[in-house]
């Protein structure tokens, strides 16, 4: 029967595919005591050959579809079971203790993770402990007969269908395969959403009921337009979305002969489109679609797809490549943002209550100097190669912001004595994201060199409204007058200085936001590389000398959100 399950449009795009359900499946099991040692013994032997078989083969997969780097976790998990300290204690556990493998296994596998976890002093073998969990968890999956996900394994289309996927499940989703993906929560704004678009995979998020609502190898339509999925759709529904994804392609085609082109306003002024990336890889999807720039480039995930904290070295690398692939075009690095929902497993932070909230972002680079150091330094030095300018994620005080351009100051005074070549034009700004900040703009206006406004989290702070709950996604409201005040003064504090503004946040590519941002007069706009060619084709059908009455009556007159909204698509459709 068909069944249509209304979630949160969180990507762009139509695929229809069959459902790979991404479930962690029911591993418990009831401690038994045991007489025949030896057959529990030779039960954990197959448990293990079949895992090390399945590890073998999912490397294998791994390795072509995905890179070395990302195999090789796998091989550390074939480690771990050719260990004799690790299999041979669990093998001892079911003989003095005669109980059977699942309960040996539990109990050795807890024992060795403590221990991993103890070593706060050495990340790397801190890290070890989540491949002892996971090698854990597939010998556990074998004993009890169930079977796990492989996700690394899909070798035909499908539609992943998960509770969740955090930023790294999502980086490691082959896209040849993967058609797009549909979770019970998530909001627009979290990361995986995020990278949804980046990889231009269409996405629903925020379903509630998803992974309860639909089976295995059902065939599923993601409509990432709308925000729905239609599980078991009739022929009707297929040819439908057939055409709905025909049409989709053709508008698209339609914003790729603006390609080549600069972005002009009706009334002819030029404004600045660039793109948000999260890795170098990104860099094909911005130039395909013409971006005039990189907004943000979140270096983040440099720090989440290593097993490690990335040497400078390899950070020059990574920058100089995007600043190369840009030539000369501006790029805006953001220093790294970890915390909230993005977390290195080799650097564990404190268990909080609200990490949001929490120790993220600027705090932690000011607090471990040493990381925050390493990642200036390789900025510096890749700074000789293109149009470097930097800025600071979370910054919510003056102080912060000072310590940080202090700390930088030194870091390039250091290289320059040493005759590294490091460029002597590199802008210095602010992610405006934090609402105290947004309040102050006119004094850090005097101090910075450009803001950058951060409304997934600007909005998030200001509507008390966690970006990724899809119960209180309503809140997320771009075009509430309390937002758009902050956004105008965040603006006219930069003018007043001499200064730019920008917005890389979600809402800087969003249909109904843009001529509002227009008319209050923000200088540079970057999104999602997939959604610029939309919006300079929406810009140049836009004059800005009407949308400055626009914007004001916004601010001033309206009270709603869905005020905003109708007073914007009423002057649209004019
Ligand atoms: C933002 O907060 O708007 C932003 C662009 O940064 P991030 O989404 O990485 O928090
Ligand atoms: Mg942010």
């Amino acid at each position: 029967m068909v069944k249509t399950i209304k979630g949160i449009a969180a990507s762009d795009g139509i695929a229809t595919a069959e459902a790979y359900l991404l479930v962690q499946p029911d591993l418990s099991f009831d401690k038994k005591s045991i007489s025949d040692a030896d057959a529990e013994v030779s039960r954990l032997k197959d448990a293990i050959a079949t895992s090390d078989a399945e590890l073998t083969k999912i490397r294998d997969v791994a390795k072509v579809s995905l890179g070395e780097d990302e195999a090789q976790v796998f091989d550390a998990h074939k480690m771990i079971l050719a260990d004799p300290e690790f299999t041979g204690a669990v093998e001892q556990e079911i003989k003095d203790q005669s109980v059977n493998a699942e309960q040996a296994l539990d109990d050795v596998s807890k024992n060795f993770i403590a221990i991993f976890e103890g070593m706060t002093d050495n990340p790397y073998m801190q890290e070890r402990a989540a491949d002892v969990r996971d090698v854990t968890k597939r010998v556990m999956a074998h004993l009890l007969g169930v079977e796990l996900p492989n996700p690394s394994l899909i070798d035909h289309e499908v539609i992943i269908i998960a509770h969740d996927l955090t930023p790294s499940d999502t980086a490691q989703l082959n896209k040849k395969y993967v058609k797009g993906f549909v979770t019970d929560i998530g909001g627009r704004t979290a990361h995986s959403a995020i990278m949804a678009r980046s990889l231009e995979l269409p996405a629903v998020v925020g379903t509630n009921t998803i992974t309860g609502d639909v089976k295995d190898g059902q065939t599923v339509i993601l409509d990432g337009l709308n925000g729905a999925a239609i599980i078991d759709p009739s022929d009707e529904d297929i040819k439908k979305y057939d055409k709905m994804a025909k049409d989709f392609s053709a508008q698209k085609a339609e914003w790729e002969k603006l390609k080549n082109e600069a972005t002009v306003t009706a009334d002819g002024k030029h404004f600045d489109i660039a793109a948000n990336i999260g890795t170098p890889d990104d860099l094909e999807g911005v130039i395909a679609n013409g971006a005039e720039g990189v907004g943000l480039y979140r270096t983040e995930f440099l720090y989440m797809q290593s097993e490690e904290l990335p040497t400078e070295d390899d950070q020059f690398e990574a920058y100089k490549t995007v600043l190369e692939g840009m030539k000369g075009k501006p790029v805006v690095v953001r220093t790294m943002d970890i915390g909230g929902d993005k977390h290195l497993s080799y650097l564990p932070l404190p268990e909080e209550m609200n990490p949001f909230l929490g120790y993220r972002a600027i705090r932690i680079s000011l607090d471990r100097q040493e990381i925050f150091r390493t990642q200036l330094r390789a900025l510096l030095r890749a700074s000789a190669f293109g149009q470097l300018r930097i800025m600071f994620p979370m910054i919510g005080t003056l102080a912060e912001f000072r310590s940080a351009k202090k700390i930088f100051e030194e870091e390039k005074a250091k290289l320059v004595e040493k005759g590294v070549e490091v460029s002597d034009h590199i802008q210095l700004g602010m992610m405006m994201e934090v609402p105290a900040a947004a309040i102050l703009a006119d004094q850090f206006a005097k101090e910075v060199d450009f803001f950058s406004i951060g409304t997934n989290d600007l909005i998030q702070y200001t509507m008390a409204a966690d970006r990724g709950n899809e119960h209180v996604s309503y809140l997320y409201q771009p075009y509430n007058p309390s937002i758009l005040r902050l956004v105008k003064h965040v603006i006219d504090s930069a003018h007043a200085e001499g200064k730019w503004a920008g917005m890389c946040g979600e809402a800087a590519g969003d249909n109904i936001m843009v001529p509002l941002l227009l008319g209050m007069g923000l200088d540079e706009y970057s999104m999602s590389a997939t959604s610029v060619l939309r919006v300079r084709s929406l810009m140049k059908k836009l004059s800005t000398a009407d949308l400055k009455e626009l914007a004001e009556r916004a601010v001033n007159e309206s009270i709603t959100n869905e005020d905003n909204k109708k007073l914007v698509e009423s002057y649209i459709n004019k």
